[in-house]
């Protein structure tokens, strides 16, 4: 689909969303879905490819467009990173659809251990978890919703599958297959769209300007009155709006939250703290065959414990030669800490430049080795069960590119020893987990609007206060919901 723009770039509208991706298309439809009628959404990338990367490519392909961005045409990184996190994968995929075209599509609810009071307000917890406007919560509707999308009838309770000492349950992922030859798709809000020859048309009231980049929220009289933005072909017009949501993925929509915050005086320096992103580790081993003890092909968890703020994850695949590749990996919790920023150059040009620093709390060099120790130990386990040579796994400083997690690529496990695993450890920013910068009850109030910048409001994994070892996005979706329903009812 191509979308593009009409006229000149000045505009105006209701309301407008920066940013087509996971939570932005989910804000707008919602606000769609809820009666508003005049909602734009303004896309710095192009609109032409409504395709998830599972579906529109094998694999192996869709695996090399992740973990090798330079083949991915929509990569973008627009930030610099003062040391090796943040860079090599870590960006935005600048395209209408955003990261929901690259998802997996694991649906996790925040753990009770880390969504709770002082860090999340307790309205949004009780939202979430316990009853949504005198209804179920926001948690059991988007779950029942998604995996109703991804499988129209229920699956049964999911068998338990010991296997080196844990015991796995079936991952819940919000993902269906079209095809019949394997390919997936993870759920997208773009699904939700009406189609035209099998394409996805915005819903009536909704608009969609792609190739549009918005440079800054224009602010006038203490508020947010819209967005400055620019063309393609360098145009630059304002587009004036009731209210402004900034769904630019996290750093982006830091980065214009600074630029807002600092023309109304409610920064003393151009910068945020509080950004997080997972800390992932984990390692890729090939078994010969089918390797009969082995939990069935597909992806399996074991939940997380507060004690280790990490879950253990396990895929299990089958390779073209036949052989069973098993990608284990530990998902853990990085947590808020006020030295890890977005922070940005200022001064009269726009965009703001825009850099990012991380710095890991002594809790989280503990989490980084604890989650070593096991892996070691689940590794040990499964290789006696298996009868393997228990090799140790070996690991690398915290933050070194050259045992990251590009280690899962085809091309390298493909010619990895049968036996042997291959550790590596994520950098942070590369899972594209990363949130925290514009927290609920801190920068933002519980109803996600700016708390000293009234009409403005941000959602994603941006507006979580503490991340939990939970995949973000089940989160990200529902608060995108339970914003749209907010901003509906305020109109
Ligand atoms: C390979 C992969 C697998 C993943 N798997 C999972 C998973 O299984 N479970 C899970 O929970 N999460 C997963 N994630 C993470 C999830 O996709 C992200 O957390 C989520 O997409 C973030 O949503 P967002 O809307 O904040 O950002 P995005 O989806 O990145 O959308 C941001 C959009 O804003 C646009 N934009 C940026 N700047 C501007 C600007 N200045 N003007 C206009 N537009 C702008 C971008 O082009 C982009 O379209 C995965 C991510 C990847 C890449």
């Amino acid at each position: 689909m191509t979308i593009r723009l009409s006229g000149g770039v000045a505009d105006s509208a209701a309301i407008v969303v920066v940013g087509g991706g996971l939570a932005g298309l989910e804000v707008a439809t919602a606000l769609v879905e809820h009666g508003i009628d005049d909602v734009l959404l303004i896309e710095a990338g192009p609109g032409d490819d409504l395709t998830h990367i599972h579906l529109g490519l094998p694999q192996d392909g869709a695996t090399e467009t992740v973990f090798a961005p330079e083949n991915d045409p929509y990569f973008r990184r627009p930030w610099e990173s003062d040391s090796t996190h943040y860079t090599g994968i870590s960006g935005l995929r600048r395209r209408l659809g955003g990261r929901s075209l690259y998802w997996h599509g694991v649906i996790l609810p925040l753990e009770d251990w880390a969504l709770r009071p002082p860090w999340w307000p307790s309205d949004v917890i009780d939202d979430l978890t316990k009853s949504w406007r005198g209804g179920a919560s926001l948690y059991e509707r988007v779950t029942a919703e998604l995996l109703a999308w991804s499988s129209p009838t229920p699956a049964g309770a999911s068998r338990l599958h010991r296997f080196g000492g844990q015991d796995f349950r079936s991952l819940p992922r919000a993902c269906r297959h079209p095809s019949s030859d394997g390919r997936w798709e993870a759920y997208s809000p773009l699904t939700r769209w009406p189609t035209e020859d099998g394409v996805p048309r915005p819903p009536a009231g909704l608009r969609v300007r792609c190739d549009t980049e918005v440079l800054a929220v224009d602010v006038r009289a203490g508020a947010a009155r819209g967005v400055l933005v620019r063309d393609t072909a360098g145009e630059v017009g304002t587009v004036t709006a009731d209210a402004v949501v900034l769904c630019a993925g996290t750093v982006e929509s830091t980065r214009l939250g600074i630029q807002a915050l600092t023309s109304v005086g409610a920064l003393a320096e151009p910068r945020l703290g509080g950004l997080a992103d997972h800390i992932v580790q984990g390692f890729v081993v090939r078994l010969p065959g089918t390797a009969g003890a082995v939990p069935p092909l597909g992806s399996h968890y074991v939940p997380a414990h507060h004690s280790t703020r990490s879950y253990l994850r396990l895929d299990v695949h089958r390779t073209e030669y036949g052989d069973t590749l098993l990608d284990v990996r530990v998902t853990g919790e990085q947590l808020p800490n006020p030295d890890s920023v977005v922070e940005c150059s200022g001064g009269p040009g726009l965009p703001w430049g825009t850099r990012v620093r991380t710095a890991l709390l002594p809790e989280d060099r503990h989490l980084v080795t604890a989650q070593r120790d096991a892996l070691s130990a689940f590794w040990r386990s499964l290789a006696g069960e298996l009868r393997l040579p228990a090799a140790p796994l070996e690991f690398s400083e915290y933050g070194d590119p050259g045992r990251d997690n590009t280690r899962v690529l085809p091309s390298r496990t493909r010619s990895q020893t049968t036996g042997v695993p291959e550790s590596w450890t994520s950098l942070l920013g590369t899972e594209d987990h990363e949130g925290g910068s514009l927290p609920l009850g801190g920068v933002l109030t519980s109803r996600q609007e700016f708390a000293e910048l009234p009409r403005l409001y941000a959602a994603g994994p941006v507006v979580f206060p503490r991340l939990g070892a939970a995949n973000p996005s089940l989160t990200a979706l529902a608060l995108s919901r339970r914003l749209a329903a907010l901003l509906a009812a305020a109109v």
